[in-house]
């Protein structure tokens, strides 16, 4: 992955280096692993783990016997070796968290919004919250960046957003270079439904390859994660799923069409009938499973947070799972700080290849 202006990655000098330190947090825990795994011989694995112990990102503690030879020292991520502030710009709140090498959150704040703010108004508090945290939690040079994560249309890859839905007076606003200007720190800004599902991809590790994470807040979003990369499509418009139609003569949407799983959910929800809300998502959660063939939809958001038993049996009633064709349908264990926590480790894993 590359930006035309990302994170500094000074604390890992190479590809193999962020090769190795991306296995040894998924578990590789020897040096004997990590040269079968890579490829590498023992004198380059050993000579990248020498580099990696001394920039305070990989440890030595303990042993593994193996029968035969000496024992094996086990390595292991030093979770405070790198952090990463993660932000989620809602539509009534500024979260921010700040998260450890390991993606755990070792922070966390969140600041409430009014109605029609601006960027100005998010800068600030951004500003706020990032100097308490940093100022009582982490040295300066072990800091990343920050990522935020903020209702699209937007640009990835020169964090501009464009018209954030539902944010009036968001219009081409350079978020990116905003916020690192203000704070002096590299940023990265990506949709929220993207950073969610990088939070979820994070947690659950490499056998979620192919899945979607189903927002449900203000508005219906998806992240995508098409063979285990998080798919933006060509103008990082990608996943949205609440702006599919579901109904023909269906009720009017805020993006202007009529009869989007948006609408029609929304309707549901206003008449109290929370069931055939679910209901709706179901079908279209259906719909992109055929489209895509993911095995794995995590539903998010504070709808669905609300009230999780509903959303979960009614999208489950329309997403069957056979045993060729094995659909996981969870709730997000990450509650409310899964935006957050996706931005923060967005930026962390550009360590890790
Ligand atoms: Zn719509």
């Amino acid at each position: 992955m590359s930006y035309d202006r990302g994170v500094d990655l000074g604390f890992v000098r190479s590809y193999n280096e962020s090769v190795v330190l991306g296995l040894v947090r998924d578990g590789a825990a020897t040096r004997v692993e990590l040269a079968e795994l890579t490829g590498l011989t023992p004198q380059a694995v050993s000579k990248i783990i020498a580099r990696l112990v001394a920039a305070g990102l990989v440890a030595e503690g303990g042993t593994r016997n193996v029968g035969v030879g000496k024992p094996r020292t086990l390595l292991t991520v030093v979770p405070g070796g790198a952090h990463a502030f993660g932000v989620h710009v809602d539509r009534d709140e500024l979260r921010v968290v700040l998260t450890d090498l390991t993606g755990a959150v070792v922070h966390r704040s969140s600041t409430p919004l009014s109605a029609g703010f601006t960027p100005a108004v998010v800068v600030d508090a951004l500003a706020a919250a990032v100097s308490s945290a940093a100022v009582s939690s982490v040295s300066v040079e072990r800091l990343l960046g920050v990522g935020i994560g903020i209702a699209g249309p937007l640009d990835f890859r020169d964090g501009v957003v464009h018209d954030a839905t539902g944010l009036p007076g968001w219009h081409d606003v350079p978020l990116r270079e905003l916020v690192s200007a203000r704070l002096g720190l590299p940023v990265l800004v990506d949709k929220d439904t993207n950073v969610a599902v990088v939070a979820e991809a994070w947690r659950r590790g490499p056998e979620f390859r192919d899945a979607a994470v189903v927002y449900v807040g203000t508005g219906v979003g998806a992240g995508l994660l098409l063979d285990g990369t998080v798919h933006r499509g060509a103008r990082s418009g990608a996943g949205e799923f609440g702006h599919t139609t579901i109904q023909l003569d269906g009720p009017a949407c805020a993006c202007g069409r009529t009869g989007c799983v948006e609408a029609v959910h929304r309707v549901r929800v206003e008449s109290g009938d929370l069931p055939a809300a679910a209901d709706v998502l179901g079908v279209a959660v259906m719909d992109l499973v055929r489209l895509l063939d993911i095995s794995h939809v995590v539903l998010s958001g504070r709808s669905v947070l609300d009230a999780p038993g509903a959303y979960l049996s009614g999208v489950r009633a329309r997403v069957p799972s056979s045993e060729w064709l094995p659909v996981e349908v969870s709730v997000t264990a990450l509650g409310a700080d899964l935006v957050a926590v996706g931005a923060a480790q967005l930026v962390l894993g550009q360590l890790f290849a």
